[in-house]
């Protein structure tokens, strides 16, 4: 087939497609329907119109965000602190605030936009997928190899993927808010429409990036990528990479307040400082204060800390969307986690049924169909019309297919179905035979909502519809039921019957933790050529039961022991029964103070909100719960103060996502919808995960919080020293330039690789921390004050010392800050993890590597710096400082030292981990 260059997918055809005839539109955007197009049309397709994607809008430009760094409280002090330099006539000393100042933007500026780009490159590897017909061949691609002309197939859940023309529909309601601002699913229909129909109108029409919230449909691409509605007004796909979260915000505030009580110290300084001296030194003094007791290296270790949680957390499975999440996961105290697929490993095999009023145990693993049928009181099953028919229905009400895979087998489509082909095959029926003999004319797929699926068929007797689902959702439509002989009678005349054996039946099979499916079948007239949700509303002929097992996940297990141990509560969210539900929660540890109270989602739905909360806090099992109820689930949590991190895929999950302080959607069974609503995705699907997330989440907040502890005790105890000797009317033992090195070179070099600190090895052991714990508690500042105090003592004193014995004041500054320096490192090696880690290791309690380069590389970072700032002409000179001699080295050393002590005091007062 020859692409023409007018007809397909241009630009100036788009806005009128939706008045196009089906066959018009066939034609002029040269596909078939029925077969999709070939794979040389798409190959040249996409040579000429390119992927199906938006060029991203450009973000803001370099040059404004970079002067963008600069808009903070503490580098706006900093500019003015050189301002006033300058002004006094000391150029060297401004230029190097300036120098100072700058350096600190390009770091944050570099981080940020390392933080921005890796947020986003995560972004990119969550791609869209979609299902096209091509070739004759159902394909799932990635949506951007989308061409114009392909046939694309959507249901619900599913984002739409390019502009689509509709040619059919079955109860397709679409979501298309982010374009038209109408924010209820629009019905859509397939018959052309006026040309002058406006946008939000047409509805034969399915536009890129509208969210399918029901039904199923086919549509022909017209546009794809920038030539598509939402390309047109393209500033919607702009990324969202936002790195301020509630605790760079809660950090910003309390850089504001620091601030203020900066510039009151400063001004004090200076007043003090001009009743004593002149005005030269009194503004000196002021400068002094100022810079010395601003943290100029903590911002860019706050970003570094939350960037490098990022990405710890993505080599876990856990991928963050919205950064805010990296601290939130550090407070979570309840996770509400699906169980199929999440808790289990999703692998079904049907072990008992109960058919024809007999029950039957299965034997074989997996989804190898080899195994046998059993039964105690049954030789020839073969005559079982009953166990046949349940079978049958099991086997053709059905979209999925067992594969030998590398000698395994397994399922293409839904675990569940795939168990029951390989049950079906175990009596001997063949799913590609029995698909010729009674082939599929229609079907309405599974959904949580409804429970049940349904296909029409054509058999020997006439149409027959095949229904298999839940018991609740089957039982009641039921009036008929099959006995052993294939015999159908009232479902009605048995109506104790059916309270009494078949419910006893599923409760025996629940309580061993087997998921149910009730089956049923209904005759239809020859008329029928489809089936809708009307056809099944009753009347159904009772087939039987299969129940099939789903192993619990080992991995959950322990992650399910771990968060309980860390204080976080586990909760089973699931469309299952609630006794098999119940049974999953036993045998995987699953409880809350020892005992599983499990919840219906009918009983939910009959609850005020404070029975609600009351038992959703209770409540470790909620069965049968409805997508919507999640929503209300999270809310009651809420209510009660807890932090919820809530698991979700469906398309009806989204709201609950959204609520859920973390929304955790599924990357490999989720829907888009839930993705697009989810603040992390789980790769692997796995509970495992989440709670992997949840240790990394604390030991960012940890690492944080180490930084700062470790950073301000210097600018306290420099402040202090100016302070006073001010106040005393000394000469200043450090000088603002000093002050700055120390601020920005080394505490950049110690602290960042307090970021890549490892997490310790009781983080999963303490309860979680209080959404609203302030930044620094009382026990916090207590330390820091109590090292500042350290620090001020040996700047203060070293000065004083060497002053009077060297009378050398340059080498007396040098020494004095070298002194607190060393002290410094002793206080890191004392809250790294560092030596715990190594003495574990030594000991073998721990294996994998222990993170020594980090830190390592810090120390001797910093060693080299001071040196670089004792011995080096041009820096003696600007800096004014003087060389040591080794002992003077050994001296500062040795006045470190106590740090060791001091430190092990206070970290009894206050644990660090
Ligand atoms: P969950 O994923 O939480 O276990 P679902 O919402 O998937 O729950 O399923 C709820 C119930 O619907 C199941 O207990 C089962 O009885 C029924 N069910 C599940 N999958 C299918 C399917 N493919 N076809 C018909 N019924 C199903
Ligand atoms: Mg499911």
């Amino acid at each position: 087939m020859q692409v023409t260059t007018s007809a397909v997918g241009s630009s100036e055809q788009t806005p009128v497609c939706h008045s196009w005839e089906m066959k018009e539109a066939i034609a002029l955007l040269e596909t078939d329907p029925t077969t999709g197009l070939s794979d040389a049309v798409v190959k040249q397709r996409l040579a000429k119109y390119g992927a199906n994607e938006l060029t991203a809008k450009k973000s803001k430009a370099w040059w404004l965000k970079f002067l963008l760094q600069f808009n903070q409280p503490l580098l706006i002090i900093l500019l003015c602190a050189g301002l006033v330099k300058a002004l006094s006539g000391s150029f060297v000393n401004a230029g190097v605030i300036w120098g100072v100042t700058t350096t600190n933007a390009i770091i944050g500026f570099v981080q940020e936009s390392k933080a921005e780009g890796a947020i986003a490159a995560l972004a990119k590897a969550i791609t869209t997928e979609t299902v096209v017909l091509r070739d004759g061949e159902k394909l799932r691609i990635p949506s951007q190899q989308l061409v114009p002309g392909d046939v694309v197939l959507l249901t619900s859940g599913d984002k739409v993927p390019a502009d689509l023309r509709l040619i059919q529909v079955k109860n397709l309601q679409i979501d298309e808010s982010a374009l038209t601002g109408e924010s209820v699913a629009i019905e859509k229909i397939t018959q052309p429409l006026k040309t002058d129909t406006p946008l939000a109108e047409r509805k034969n029409m399915a536009y890129a990036g509208g969210f399918v919230t029901f039904g199923q449909g086919m549509g022909i691409v017209v546009a794809t990528g920038n030539n598509t509605e939402t390309g047109r007004i393209s500033q919607l796909m702009e990324q969202h990479t936002d790195v301020s979260t509630p605790l760079t915000r809660k950090f910003d505030k309390f850089s504001q307040n620091w601030l203020y009580m900066v510039l009151g110290l400063a001004t004090l300084t200076f007043v003090v400082g001009l009743s004593y001296r002149n005005f030269q030194d009194a503004l000196e003094a002021a400068v002094t204060l100022t810079v010395s007791a601003i943290p100029e290296g903590l911002p860019a270790v706050v970003t570094v800390t939350l960037a490098i949680g990022v990405s710890r957390m993505a080599k876990r499975h856990a991928i963050i969307r919205k950064l805010p999440a990296v601290e939130t996961l550090g407070s979570a105290t309840v996770i509400c986690s699906d169980k199929t697929g999440t808790l289990t490993e999703n692998q079904m095999t049907v072990q008992a049924i109960y058919a024809g009023g007999h029950q039957y145990n299965l034997t074989g693993v997996g989804y190898n169909p080899e195994g046998e049928i059993l039964s105690d009181d049954i030789v020839d099953l073969n005559r079982q019309r009953g166990l046949q028919e349940c079978l049958i229905a099991g086997l053709l009400c059905n979209d999925s297919h067992l594969e030998k895979k590398n000698g395994k087998w397994v399922v293409l489509g839904d675990p569940t179905e795939g168990a029951l082909i390989a049950s079906a095959e175990k009596a001997g029926f063949s799913q590609s035979m029995l698909a010729k003999q009674m082939p599929k004319l229609d079907a309405i797929p599974f959904e949580s909502d409804f429970q049940y699926m349904a296909t029409l068929h054509v058999t020997a007797k006439g149409k027959t519809i095949y229904v298999k689902g839940s018991v609740e959702a089957i039982l009641q439509r039921c009036t008929l039921m099959l006995n052993s002989d294939g015999q159908t009678r009232p479902m009605d005349c048995v109506e104790t019957l059916r309270q009494t054996t078949i419910e006893r039946e599923v409760n025996i099979m629940a309580r061993q933790g087997l998921r149910v499916l009730a089956l049923a079948k209904k005759p239809m007239s020859n008329e029928q050529t489809t089936v809708d949700h009307n056809d099944i509303e009753t009347g159904l002929i009772f087939l039987g039961l299969q129940g099939m097992i789903d192993p619990p996940r080992e991995s959950a297990i322990k992650a399910v022991e771990a968060c309980q141990n860390a204080g976080i509560q586990v909760k089973m969210i699931t469309g299952d029964h609630a006794v098999t539900a119940q049974a999953i929660a036993r045998r995987m540890g699953i409880n809350k103070n020892g005992s599983v109270l499990a919840f219906s989602g009918a009983e939910l739905a009959q609850m005020n909100p404070t029975e609600l909360a009351q038992v959703a806090e209770e409540g470790v099992v909620f069965a049968r719960v409805a997508p919507e109820q999640k929503l209300r689930l999270v809310e009651a949590l809420q209510s009660k103060g807890e932090v919820v991190a809530m698991t979700g895929d469906g398309v009806n999950d989204a709201p609950a996502l959204k609520q859920a302080d973390i929304g955790i959607a599924m990357g490999g069974a989720g829907t888009e919808v839930a993705k697009e609503a989810a603040d992390m995705l789980l790769t692997d699907d796995n509970f495992a995960s989440i709670e992997a997330a949840i240790e990394e989440g604390r030991a960012v907040y940890k690492n944080l919080l180490k930084a700062i502890c470790f950073i301000l005790p210097v600018n306290g105890g420099e402040s202090m020293t100016i302070l006073l000797s001010t106040l005393l009317s000394r000469d200043l033992p450090i000088l603002s330039l000093q002050v700055l090195w120390l601020n920005m070179l080394n505490s950049i070099t110690m602290t960042v690789p307090l970021a890549f600190e490892p997490k310790a090895a009781n983080v999963m052991t303490q309860p979680p921390r209080h959404p609203n714990e302030p930044l620094l508690s009382g026990s916090r500042v207590k330390r820091i004050l109590a090292i500042s105090l350290f620090n001020w003592l040996v700047i203060f004193g070293v000065f004083e010392y060497i002053r009077q014995t060297t009378g050398n004041i340059d080498l007396a500054r040098t020494m004095s800050i070298n002194s607190l320096i060393a002290g410094r490192i002793f206080y890191m090696l004392s809250i790294s993890q560092l030596v715990p880690n190594l003495i574990a290791k030594m000991d073998g309690t721990i294996k994998e590597n222990v993170d020594i380069p980090a830190i390592g590389l810090g120390i001797v970072g910093a060693i080299a710096l001071q040196i670089v700032f004792s011995h080096v002409p041009l820096i003696n000179q600007v800096f004014s400082t003087a060389p040591l001699s080794f002992q003077q080295w050994l001296f500062c050393l040795a006045v470190g030292s106590p740090m060791i002590i001091w430190a092990t005091f206070v970290n009894r007062l206050d644990p660090p981990n």
